[in-house]
């Protein structure tokens, strides 16, 4: 169940376009490693088991690019991108690019582009990578699929196939571009799984001098202040989730949800409705147009399981679904159904996970008891 939100591209029928001359030397998938001062955001590391798949198919290199200041923080970087996958790393280290800045990085961004010619340029749909992969996309007049949840190779011409949701989720849609490179496209965190990490990978490193100019970029970074926010969810890396629909009726019964998260210790989450009606806050929104995650356990209670919440969640281990009607589509796809009423069947799972919590506790702390 892991791959299943990376929605399987298939073949499709094109027009009849030939990709001009001088985009044919175009070669290799590029991955941009997006980093705060040296933390490096997942889905980079995400997108480099993807890269890699799509490289293998195509018979070409997988390279990771780096760009940042001249401290050591990009240094540190470089071994993980080989970690996890990448045949080479592209290094570009300039004072001028120590914090991200849509300017800067995007001279940087598109110099490599034109020096090294990648095929396939893939960018996380994090709030960098989204604006970074927008002005590379239009620097380099060639084409950009956002959001995507599906990638692959088309074994016909070997194009990008980038698939997402269109008309508001009711369709999914396969996006080539036929006629300029890179193809490129972004991809939110925790659509694609995380790679295994390989220590000690052999990578190649092209270490590659930018003249970049202070005095030239109009932004000015004056202060750098981390979002310190402890309180922040963090739905999209939590590994357990309990999330409350529209079923649960009224804001006292959203507290069930909220109580059998504590005892499980998960993160809350909500369908828009939910959020609508002001029962969570919209950073627990999971969906098209809020968070995707990828939890070893998603509870879905009172939710249809519509296909813009879907696309948010599919691609948890395991899925319970609560519905009072068994034939609700969250039952299309859950691995357990628990046909019933929310209020009644809430309490009685957290009663029963509590049960369990408490006698594996007991076995910890006594283990002699186990063997007796
Ligand atoms: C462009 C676009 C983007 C969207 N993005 C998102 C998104 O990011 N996330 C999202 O969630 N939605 C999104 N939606 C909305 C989505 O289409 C659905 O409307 C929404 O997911 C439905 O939420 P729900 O399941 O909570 O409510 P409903 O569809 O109303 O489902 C409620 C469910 O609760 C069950 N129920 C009722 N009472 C009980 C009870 N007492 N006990 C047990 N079960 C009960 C019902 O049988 C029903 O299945 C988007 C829509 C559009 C058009």
């Amino acid at each position: 169940m892991s791959d299943a939100l990376d929605t399987a591209a298939k073949p499709i029928k094109k027009p009849k376009r030939v990709l001009p001359e001088h985009f044919k030397s175009y070669k290799g998938v590029w991955v941009f490693i997006e980093h705060e001062h040296g933390h490096p955001h997942p889905v980079s590391w995400e997108l480099l088991g993807k890269g890699r798949e799509l490289a293998d198919k195509l018979g070409v290199e997988l390279a990771g690019v780096l760009l940042g200041g001249t401290g050591g923080e990009v240094a540190a970087l470089v071994k993980d991108v080989g970690a996890y996958g990448a045949d080479l790393c592209y290094v570009a280290r300039h004072p001028v690019l120590d914090d991200y800045r849509n300017q800067p990085y995007t001279l940087g961004m598109t110099e490599l582009v034109n020096t090294y010619q990648p095929e396939i340029l893939l960018l996380g749909a994090t709030t960098q990578g989204r604006d970074l992969a927008g002005s590379v996309a239009t620097t380099l007049l060639t084409g950009l699929t956002a959001d995507c949840t599906g990638l692959d190779i088309d074994p016909g011409d070997r194009s990008l196939l980038s698939s997402r949701p269109t008309f508001g989720g009711s369709l999914m849609c396969t996006i080539v571009n036929l006629a300029t490179r890179p193809q490129m496209a972004t991809v939110r965190p925790r659509v694609m799984p995380m790679p295994a990490r390989v220590p000690d990978r052999p990578l190649r490193v092209v270490e590659h001098a930018l003249q970049l100019d202070e005095s030239a970029i109009v932004t000015k970074v004056v202060d750098f202040i981390p979002d310190a926010r402890a309180d922040k969810p963090q739905l999209p890396f939590a590994d357990f989730i309990v999330s409350g629909g529209r079923g649960l009726g009224k804001p006292e019964n959203f507290a069930l949800v909220e109580s059998l998260a504590r005892t499980i210790g998960a993160e809350v989450g909500a369908s828009r409705p939910a959020v609508h009606a002001g029962w969570a806050e919209v950073e627990r929104q999971v969906g098209q147009s809020g968070k995707t995650v990828r939890p070893k356990l998603y509870i879905a209670a009172g939710i249809s399981g519509a296909v813009q919440h879907r696309v948010g969640m599919e691609g948890a281990d395991v899925i319970a679904g609560i519905n009072l009607d068994p034939e609700a589509p969250i039952f299309d796809f859950a691995n357990y159904a628990l046909i019933g009423n929310v209020t009644e069947l809430l309490p009685a799972l957290e009663q029963a996970f509590a049960r369990r919590l408490a006698a594996a506790r007991t076995r910890r702390a006594n283990p002699a008891e186990e063997t007796v």
